[in-house]
């Protein structure tokens, strides 16, 4: 039972959906039956006065963590997120409660041992809770004492191989989708390239360099099952050049009804017969698809590789055989300037073990970023206020009309001589002379 009444708090509980609440106070429950016997090396009513401090600040209406500190382990820069709290003689169980991130493995696959492994440190060196994801990807631990973090930063390393996530202006804990390991829609090996990626990047991660945070993330196809586009400074999406292969049979069985669309998943609805009209060839977002006397047929060059007709008729369609990825920058939440999708800065890359052609890239954003960038400015947000264009520049790209994301309103014209092709008129050079100084 947890020992500080929360009114506020309970209220959380009721409803449909899971809640945190309930969460805690299992672990209150669990912390005061101690089954296996712990010797907690932090105060074991932990998890109640986390409950305590936040009702309080519920009542009041304002936090009461402060902010900043900094903790971490011997030669790391990030990783230790360090919270204290300002009412330690009222709840001393949270008086230090911070926070571990731990490197995820690629695409998040574990075994039953190694979770185990993981909840026996915690529960021995921190409060019992975890946070299984946080929101970049890492396995994030939520609550400990200063004293303990070498001590789980030893264990986590040396008997887990488990290394810290990033935090703080530095490379953030690289994440991927499942990729080929599960999906044949995937055009590479996106764990494999965020495995050799953190690998490779291990002093950017560990040791904050940059103006700010900065993230990959790696979906093997534009299904995008870790929202890369969104969610990252560096996104790298699957795709492919050649033409999605058209199996005219299973086209055929799909309009029959011997084939489910969508795999079968109709989201508890009965949507009818399909229509590959309305449901496939009318939803195509660039028209480029056209379905006459029983045979479909994709104009492939004007094909944004969208993925909805694959993923509607997935037995029918597949991806292309010339595969690579695409490369978009610059996505952010919306702390200034509001949430930012990536920009499409390379349309198409090899994306084959070691990757040099893609940290190429890399590494002439950075240093670019790290000589432009304001403190705290995102990779968008630099982008946004030097311009696409320098991008493209440091990083040798050719532009294409893809980059243009609107038609230019200012008409001021601004270009360097080289870039006219046929060289400088000499209409050009007198309106220079003329309008401009
Ligand atoms: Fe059209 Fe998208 Fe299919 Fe390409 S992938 S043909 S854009 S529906």
């Amino acid at each position: 039972m947890a020992k500080h009444p929360t009114p506020m708090l309970d209220e959380l509980e009721k409803g449909p959906w899971p809640s945190f609440v309930s969460d805690i106070k299992q672990e209150c429950d669990n912390r005061a039956k101690n089954p296996k016997g712990l010797d907690y090396q932090i105060p074991a009513e932990c998890p109640d006065d986390l409950l305590g401090i936040l009702e309080l600040s519920y009542h009041e209406g304002e936090t009461h963590w402060k902010h900043g500190g900094i903790v971490g382990v011997f030669g790391y820069g990030g990783g230790v997120i360090g919270r204290y709290c300002d009412q330690p003689e009222k709840f001393p169980g949270v008086a230090h409660f911070h926070t571990v991130r731990l490197a995820q493995p690629a695409a998040k696959y574990y075994t039953a041992e190694y979770l185990e492994a993981i909840c026996d440190i915690w529960d021995l060196r921190g409060s019992g809770l975890t946070n299984m994801h946080g929101s970049t990807g890492d396995i994030v631990l939520l609550g400990t004492q200063t004293p303990q973090l070498e001590e789980i930063f030893f264990e986590m390393t040396h008997k887990l191989s488990t290394d810290l996530g990033g935090s703080g202006s530095n490379l953030r804990t690289p994440e991927s989708c499942l990729g080929i390991s599960r999906c044949e829609f995937a055009c590479y090996d996106s764990q494999l390239m965020c495995y050799q990626l953190t690998q490779d990047y291990q002093d950017e991660l560990h040791r904050p360099a940059f103006p700010y945070k900065f993230k990959f993330k790696f979906d093997a196809c534009p299904n995008g099952c870790v929202a890369s586009i969104a969610r990252s400074d560096f996104s790298v999406i699957g795709t492919w050049k050649d033409d999605i292969k058209i199996d005219q049979e299973a086209v055929k069985a799909y309009v029959g009804g011997e084939f489910k669309p969508n795999g079968g998943a109709h989201a508890g609805r009965d949507w009818g017969k399909f229509d590959i009209e309305a449901e496939v060839v009318g939803l195509c977002p660039t028209a480029c698809m056209t379905y006459e006397s029983g045979k479909l047929s994709i104009d492939n060059k004007n094909c944004t590789r969208c993925m909805h007709c694959i993923n509607t008729m997935p037995r029918a369609l597949k991806i292309g055989d010339e595969r690579g990825a695409s490369i978009l920058v610059g996505a952010k939440a919306p702390v200034l300037d509001g949430a930012q999708m990536g920009s499409l800065l390379i349309p198409f890359i090899a994306a084959e073990e070691p990757f040099d052609e893609v940290k190429e890239v890399i590494e002439n954003i950075w240093e670019w970023w790290m000589e432009e960038g304001k403190n705290r400015e995102r990779l968008g947000e630099t982008m946004k206020r030097v311009g696409f264009q320098k991008l493209l520049e440091v990083t040798g790209t050719k532009a294409v009309p893809q980059h243009v994301s609107e038609p230019r309103h200012n008409p001021y014209i601004f270009f360097k001589e080289e870039e006219v092709p046929g060289g400088w008129t000499r209409d050009i050079a007198d309106y220079r002379k003329r309008h401009m100084r």
